[in-house]
């Protein structure tokens, strides 16, 4: 089924009552959805923006086990997250997978201290390994990594990891979860909780496109909101204690010429113990990330100017060329869902947490991308138990998730335009961004893009590899995505204005 805004509207509107509704549109909550429809319940999601518009676009675009958590001893949840990576390299081949990681080693000790902990997550992989990790000399090092500081230079430890494209992943979460039956909205913010009897029977929703309220009414409600957790809460309860804490991450992305390599780059070794790595991606490297304590919660976080201080001068320490503050062509900042153990927020719990209401809201927060699946299958368990439903089997573990283009092909085949010979010859948006016209159109059509910001921020990402060329396309795509969906002028230069506002925070002020 393509994806209608109206006809999942008309649906949600008509059916008296879900099994499931889900709040939030991030990587939880979509897993979610997809855990539940596949289940066989009905299923409807609401999402306040865009699938994707919270922490779930903002990632390190890492499917990995996490080797920090590793320094940190905590074997269980790198173990747990070792097993989601494996699955998702079979599950998602088209857009998650493997990439070797080098740690640079500029002291004696560096090698044998970091081979070991390579050799230990290796064995935690078990049989779901990529590759082994190795040990390079110096000469093997630089002819891997050409880019990298060769001054003090020993050698290296290599180990293998997942890559993938973030929003991409959600759009394929989205159209597997569609598959399955579930209806998904985006732009329809939950504004309140329908409570029965003591328990909570639905929610108050609002479509942002027309201002019209809505009350949908369920068995269960799942809140995987990520940082907004606690605002569902509220609704829940406007007593209960705060749980979330949040901590800004930030990446600063920087031509390929500065590492000059497929192979990424980790680096254990910062001033305050964090771990920096140098990703490629789309042609670019993304440098990245802090972790930076915020109280302010917000949608669209922005980096602040000691934590791109703080990247660039790790980059000047590992980078043969140091990165100057011109060389950015994008930053971009993300909030990291934590659940409060105590203040530092490095010692947070890391590991997801899943807690029932006494009036049987179910929230499901914390975790990370890669550990997603599971998140999902827990809250659905949970969902289950919650409304006293027959436990029904999870189908997600070896579930192979849509690829969009497949997907998009078997759903049109009747529709040449939508095929990949028109992508090849559509022209391309801006000669720095590799997406076309094409690419515009069938985000509309097939991947429920309803701004400007939707198709360059999260079903292409332009903001994110170019923020000035972002800005430069989007008259073309507005137009374009005007003529799809049949916006006025005014609406059309709206939507650019509004892109523009956003693409500021993914600016850096150039003052090298
Ligand atoms: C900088 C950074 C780098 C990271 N890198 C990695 C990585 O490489 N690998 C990895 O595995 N993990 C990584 N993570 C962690 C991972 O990105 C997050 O754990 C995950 O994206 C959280 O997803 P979520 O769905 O819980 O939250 P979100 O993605 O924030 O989704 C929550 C959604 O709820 C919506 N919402 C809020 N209120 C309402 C409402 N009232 N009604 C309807 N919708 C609502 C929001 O709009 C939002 O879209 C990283 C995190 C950060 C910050």
């Amino acid at each position: 089924m393509i994806p209608n805004r109206e006809a999942f509207l008309r649906k949600a509107a008509s059916i008296e009552r879900w099994d499931i509704i889900v709040i939030g549109g991030g990587a939880t909550g979509l897993g979610t959805a997809l855990d539940a429809a596949s289940r066989g319940y009905s299923t409807l999601l609401l999402e306040s923006h865009d699938f994707g518009k919270g922490t779930s676009s903002k990632s390190t675009k890492l499917i990995h086990g996490g080797v920090r958590y590793l320094r940190q001893g905590n074997v269980k949840m790198v173990m747990k997250a070792l097993r989601e990576r494996g699955r998702l390299l079979k599950n998602a081949p088209h857009v998650v997978h493997p990439l070797q990681f080098v740690v640079p080693c500029y002291r004696w000790w560096h090698k044998p201290w970091y081979g070991i902990g390579m050799k230990v997550y290796d064995a935690l992989a078990r049989s779901l390994g990529i590759g082994p990790s190795t040990f390079l000399d110096r000469e093997e090092t630089l002819k891997l990594v050409p880019g990298l500081h060769p001054e003090g230079l020993r050698g290296a430890v290599t180990y293998w990891d997942g890559q993938f494209d973030d929003t991409r992943l959600l759009v394929s979460l989205a159209q597997t979860a569609v598959h399955e039956r579930a209806s998904l909205l985006n732009y329809f913010p939950v504004t309140g909780l329908i409570e029965s009897n003591g328990r909570i029977t639905g929610v108050e929703a609002e479509d942002s496109e027309t201002g019209t309220a809505y009350a949908f009414h369920a068995r269960v409600v799942i809140n995987a909101t990520g940082i907004f957790t606690d605002s569902i809460r509220k609704m829940d309860d406007a007593g209960v204690k705060p749980m979330m804490q949040a901590a800004q991450g930030i990446h600063i992305v920087l031509n390929d010429s500065f590492l000059s390599t497929d192979t990424a780059l980790m680096v254990p070794d910062t001033d305050d113990g964090r771990v920096v790595f140098g990703v490629p991606w789309h042609g670019k490297v993304l440098f990245g990330t802090t972790d930076t304590p915020l109280e302010q919660i917000e949608n669209e976080p922005m980096a602040r100017e000691s934590e791109i201080d703080y990247l660039l001068e790790h980059a000047s320490r590992y980078f043969s060329q140091a990165p100057k503050r011109s060389d950015i062509l994008s930053v971009y900042a993300g909030l990291r869902p934590l659940v409060k153990a105590n203040k530092e927020t490095k010692s947070i719990s890391r590991d997801h947490t899943l807690i029932v209401s006494k009036r049987n809201l179910v929230t499901i927060t914390g975790g990370k991308w890669t550990t997603y699946r599971q998140m999902a299958e827990d809250a659905v368990n949970r969902a289950e138990k919650t409304a006293k439903m027959v436990k029904r089997v999870c189908l997600t573990r070896n579930m192979l998730l849509q690829d969009p283009h497949k997907f998009e092909a078997e759903e049109t085949k009747a529709d040449i335009k939508l095929s990949d010979s028109n992508r090849v010859e559509s022209p391309l948006i801006h000669p720095e961004l590799l997406y076309t016209e094409f690419d515009i159109r069938r985000a509309v059509s097939h991947e429920w893009a309803r701004t400007v910001e939707d198709v360059l921020a999260r079903r292409t990402r332009c903001l994110f590899l170019n923020a000035e060329a972002a800005v430069q396309a989007a008259i073309r795509t507005a137009e374009i995505m005007g003529e799809e969906l049949d916006w006025t002028p005014e609406r059309r230069n709206l939507e650019v204005s509004r892109f523009a506002e956003t693409a500021k925070k993914y600016k850096v002020d150039v003052n090298d």
